[in-house]
């Protein structure tokens, strides 16, 4: 039979030119329809202001880190102590790569290997909880994140979580009331951080409340990171047990998770909740580009990023508080802005929408004591980091905030809905956006 004899066969050269068409084709010729997709994707980005809080513009060199032939390498456990062979130079990438995060934020162990900040997260919880163990945390519409116990994630459903909130009249976090509920929970676990809180938290007053219930503190900087490695912000690692974080928001790495500590004590138990806990073998290409992305942080560059970054918050927060866009809390200290159109008949769905077809990317979010869905929200929520990457000052942020505020409340209060009013801030938006440096095509 014809496809025996072939099988038969394998070193012929047939089958040798093809394995070395397999592995030298680019992508352009290998898969054109996927090919399109990424430089369609590459214009979207390189043409767009965007102001999605939880992205980033990474280095050609973390891009090359993540396309690296560690792709192709699977191992399991820890430097040093793997199932797989043929490991000691990812060992070696692996230990930089704790190291690295050791030196910047300060941390006595690091865990490098979780795929994404949710899984961070659902390390420490299996780690060092039990199913049925209280968790109290920030709650969703406080801008708290599902990882923390909401019912719809998997953390809401094994543990037995309550939620604490911000003041509905000004969105600040009442860390009175939030030592009262946990003096009444009596949680084992209090998660602090999130995805919308604008503002520091005040980290002094979480470890006492924590330690006055006895409970684990675990601080979740997934947002603010970058603030606190360019000297910003005040280090949680110095107050918390755990502390967890993407590493491709403000801290501009690659994409995954990230878990600090500093008690030894807490060791196994952590580095189990990673693997075998929630994970099987880490993905190798991104430890590499997570390292490349530490190694940028630890640079001195990275600490005029990270105060550019809340510089061009705190001016975008200015700008629409002036034109007279409701800011949550007045303002901001991390990349965040959050928008709060309670009261107000533009939903933030409505609104991420039109702001989409002026050029500007961000995304709806809920507020305190928000009435609509998710789905719908009453609130929008920005931030600075891609931009600032890219170069933009306080001057181009005023611009864009003043963009925005055309957009939500034109000239008359009212939401600019006219496809040419929209069509001409699009126009404005990509020159702006065309006039800073992206890669090379
Ligand atoms: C973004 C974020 C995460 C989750 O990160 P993923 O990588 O999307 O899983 C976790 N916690 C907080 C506070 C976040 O903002």
């Amino acid at each position: 039979m014809k496809s025996t004899s072939r099988a038969a066969k394998p070193r012929d050269l047939g089958w040798a030119a093809e394995a070395e068409a397999y592995l030298t084709r680019h992508l352009a010729e290998a898969d054109p329809e996927v090919a399109e997709l990424v430089a369609r994707e590459y214009a979207r980005q390189a043409g767009g202001i965007e102001l999605i809080a939880s992205e980033n513009v990474v280095s050609r060199a973390v891009l090359e880190a993540q396309g690296s032939w560690f792709s192709n390498k699977t191992v399991e456990g820890v430097p040093g102590d793997r199932y797989h062979g043929g490991a000691e130079i990812a060992d070696r990438l692996e230990a930089l790569a704790e190291v690295r995060s050791c030196r910047l934020f300060g941390a006595g162990f690091a865990n490098v290997q979780p795929h994404s900040g949710s899984q961070a997260n659902q390390a420490v919880f299996k780690a060092l909880l039990k199913p049925g163990d209280r968790v109290l945390a920030m709650d969703l519409r406080a801008g708290g994140h599902l990882s923390h116990g909401s019912s719809a994630n998997l953390s809401g459903q094994v543990y037995e979580t309550q939620f604490y909130g911000v003041r509905e009249t000004n969105g600040w976090l009442d860390y009175d009331a939030l030592a009262d509920q946990a003096g009444r929970f009596r949680p084992k676990l209090i998660v602090a951080g999130g995805s919308s809180y604008p503002r520091a938290l005040d980290l002094p007053k979480l470890r006492a409340v924590a330690e006055s219930v006895g409970a684990l503190l675990l601080v979740d900087m997934a947002h603010f990171a970058g603030l606190v490695a360019g000297g910003v912000l005040e280090n949680p690692v110095d107050h918390a047990d755990i502390v967890t974080t993407t590493t491709y928001k403000s801290l501009r790495g690659a994409r995954g998770g990230l878990i600090l500590w500093t008690d030894e004590t807490l060791s196994r138990k952590l580095r189990a909740g990673v693997f075998p806990g929630v994970q099987g073998s880490p993905l190798l290409n991104m430890i590499a580009a997570k390292a490349v992305g530490l190694g940028e942080a630890l640079a001195p560059s990275f600490a005029a990023y990270a105060s550019a970054v809340q510089q061009n918050a705190r001016m975008l927060a200015e700008t629409l508080d002036r034109r007279s866009v409701p800011v949550v809390t007045g303002g901001t200290d991390t990349p965040l802005v959050l928008v709060d159109l309670r009261g107000r008949e533009l939903t933030g769905a409505a609104a991420s929408d039109l702001l989409a077809r002026a050029g500007i990317t961000c995304n709806k979010n809920l507020v305190a004591g928000d009435p609509r869905s998710p789905r719908e929200t009453s609130g929008l929520r920005f931030g600075v980091s891609a931009m600032t990457t890219r170069g933009a000052d306080a001057e181009a942020m005023e611009a864009i905030g003043h963009w925005i505020a055309d957009v939500l409340i034109g000239r008359d209060g009212r939401p600019t809905e006219d496809d040419l009013a929209l069509e001409r801030i699009r126009t404005e938006a990509r020159a702006l956006a065309h006039r800073y440096p992206y890669y090379p095509a």
